[in-house]
């Protein structure tokens, strides 16, 4: 009898992993999540993220938002370039080889349109503290805010602070699973920034998904494991996509590459959703 109990339970194992499908407990939470256009970039040189490979070819980006429903209410990952840039008519010029940007639409025109409100959110956090990713962090002032504690400490220009010292933050020293369910986890992934995030989240079709940050900018990129010549540590960053590799592999996970134009293009987005 045992034995075979034991059998079928490896046949399960087995299928399950042949189909790449998480174990259905884990996604019970989450149904939906929404990919929002949170600014489109234009750099003039690839190689500031790609040392020494297609050295003076222009690159173009995606800046996405990514909005997940969980049984337990709204969460946001990543909130963007600031929504100003979008009644910018040259939108906003990039320094130092950073890219041009622009909004064609609003993060909150739209949230508008799923008739979510920004108090309907009940907890956000950002890959990192960027401009493309924190730029209406406080379109949000009174949502709970996961951030590493390494990013939050992290002096900006002049010393000064990068969040507004009275949003509510829970600040992280690791990864950590939001809703208590598995189905959204925060995964630390230092290197890009002192304390830069990703986030798994396990869907209950798609399967399970990993939001880059900016672990990778692109797909080129993190097929050949290149850092980005303005990342604080080429070690961690290398170690950092080392864990995502093995994620990956364990929970037969896609990469979702925020910046990766091509890939984005390719995705459904708001009002549309992947469940
Ligand atoms: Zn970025």
């Amino acid at each position: 009898m045992r034995i075979t109990y034991l059998a079928i339970a490896a046949c399960v194992a087995t299928l399950s992993s042949l189909t790449g499908m998480p174990a259905p407990a884990k996604a019970a939470g989450v149904d939906k999540l929404y990919i929002l256009d949170c600014g489109t970039g234009s750099a003039p040189d690839q190689a500031r993220w790609s040392p020494g490979v297609n050295v003076g070819v222009p690159l173009n980006v995606s800046d996405n938002c990514y909005l997940i429903h969980h049984a337990q209410g709204w969460f946001l990952w990543d909130t963007g370039i600031a929504d100003a840039v979008a009644a910018m008519p040259d939108g906003l010029k990039g320094v130092n080889g950073a890219p041009d940007w622009i909004r064609k639409k609003t993060l909150a025109a739209q949230l508008d349109q799923l008739g979510v409100k920004p108090a309907d959110i009940k907890a956000m956090a950002i890959s990192h503290t960027h401009p493309d990713h924190i730029g209406n962090v406080e379109l949000f002032p009174t949502v709970m805010l996961y951030v590493q504690k390494a990013e939050y400490e992290w002096p900006g220009v002049n010393g000064a602070p990068r969040f507004n010292p009275s949003h509510p933050v829970t600040k992280l020293e690791g990864d950590y699973d939001v809703f208590g369910d598995g189905s959204v986890t925060i995964i630390s992934t230092p290197g890009h920034t002192p304390g830069h995030q990703s986030l798994l989240v396990r869907l209950p079709k798609t399967g399970a998904v990993v939001l880059s940050g900016d672990v990778a900018h692109f797909q080129d990129n993190w097929d050949n494991r290149r850092v980005p010549v303005f990342n604080t540590s080429k070690e961690e960053s290398l170690a950092s996509m080392d864990r995502i590799a093995g994620i990956l592999a364990k929970e037969h996970a896609q990469l979702w590459i925020n910046h990766d134009k091509p890939q984005s293009d390719a995705q459904k987005k708001s009002p549309d959703f992947y469940e």
